[in-house]
């Protein structure tokens, strides 16, 4: 196999040196290095649904605004699972959107993949749960790997508030894993219905919540009530039950959990 008959993920593996659990790295990203901003451009920054949850908290905007005005609803490729990718400015510098003056205006809730470098992470479903495997992403621009901080894996992703973020990536990311074996073993696709109900959890929870207080589906999964207020009410709640509901009725185990309008 050629680098170019690879898929995209496993050109990045193979171009990037592994981490081990225990090994260090020196690291540090702050204003007093000279390529401050240098990396906020550009990029081509997917955004995972709790990526998407979290930077509506600094926009303050419905979900559907935030989409128009940030970013483009596309899909992983031969599965039909929505993604959205961040748009970069329209200009020759193509700049973050949250990039101002080189600093993150969006610190609080910048998603994973940022908080993530100079790691890369790729996962793998499998039955004893998600296995990780940890790269360092060595840019020569980046003067951060000068600095004095010591790191291992552990460290970082604690730092940079990554436990969530890695916690909601690997339920998608299982989604997209189980979907991508149904398809090899039926020839299923997902229907243009269950396409756009698959954006609506993952991506749109406050419509996501509208919707479901005019529907049964609440009904139809197990739960207690106090996990029902969670989901009409919190939007971190309302994805975590998205993922239950997707699971179930995308997966085909219950073919009666389609939505009603
Ligand atoms: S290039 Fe590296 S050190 Fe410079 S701003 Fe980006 S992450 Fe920080
Ligand atoms: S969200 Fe913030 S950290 Fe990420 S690319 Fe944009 S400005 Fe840089």
């Amino acid at each position: 196999m050629t680098q170019t008959d690879k898929d995209p993920s496993q050109r990045f593996l193979d171009a990037h040196e592994e981490l081990a659990p225990d090994q260090g790295f020196r690291f540090a990203c702050h204003p007093g290095v000279s390529c401050f901003g240098a990396c906020c451009s550009a990029l081509d920054l997917m955004l995972m649904p709790y990526d998407a949850l979290r930077l509506r908290r600094s926009t303050g905007q419905p979900s559907r605004e935030f989409v128009h005005d940030y970013a483009d609803l596309t899909a992983m490729p031969g599965l039909g699972l929505p993604l959205l990718q961040m748009h970069m400015q329209d200009t020759e510098a193509k700049r973050c959107p949250f990039s101002h003056q080189g600093a993150c205006s969006v610190y609080e809730n910048r998603p994973s993949a940022c908080r993530t470098y100079p790691l890369g992470r790729a996962t793998r479903p499998g039955a004893q749960g998600v296995q990780e495997q940890v790269f360092i992403v060595r840019e020569p621009h980046c003067k951060g790997f000068d600095e004095a901080s010591q790191w291992n894996t552990a460290t970082w992703m604690a730092d940079q508030g990554l436990t969530a973020y890695n916690a909601s990536n690997d339920r998608f990311m299982t989604l997209a894993s189980a979907l991508r074996e149904m398809e090899d073993a039926t020839g299923r696709h997902l229907s243009s219905q269950q396409t756009g109900m698959s954006g609506l959890a993952l991506y749109q929870p406050d419509d996501f919540q509208r919707f479901l207080v005019g529907s049964h589906l609440l009904d139809r999964l197990e739960m207690t009530e106090g996990r029902r207020k969670d989901v009409l009410h919190d939007e971190e709640a309302c994805l975590e039950f998205g993922f239950d509901w997707l699971e179930l009725s995308l997966m085909g185990q219950d073919e009666h959990l389609q939505p009603k309008r």
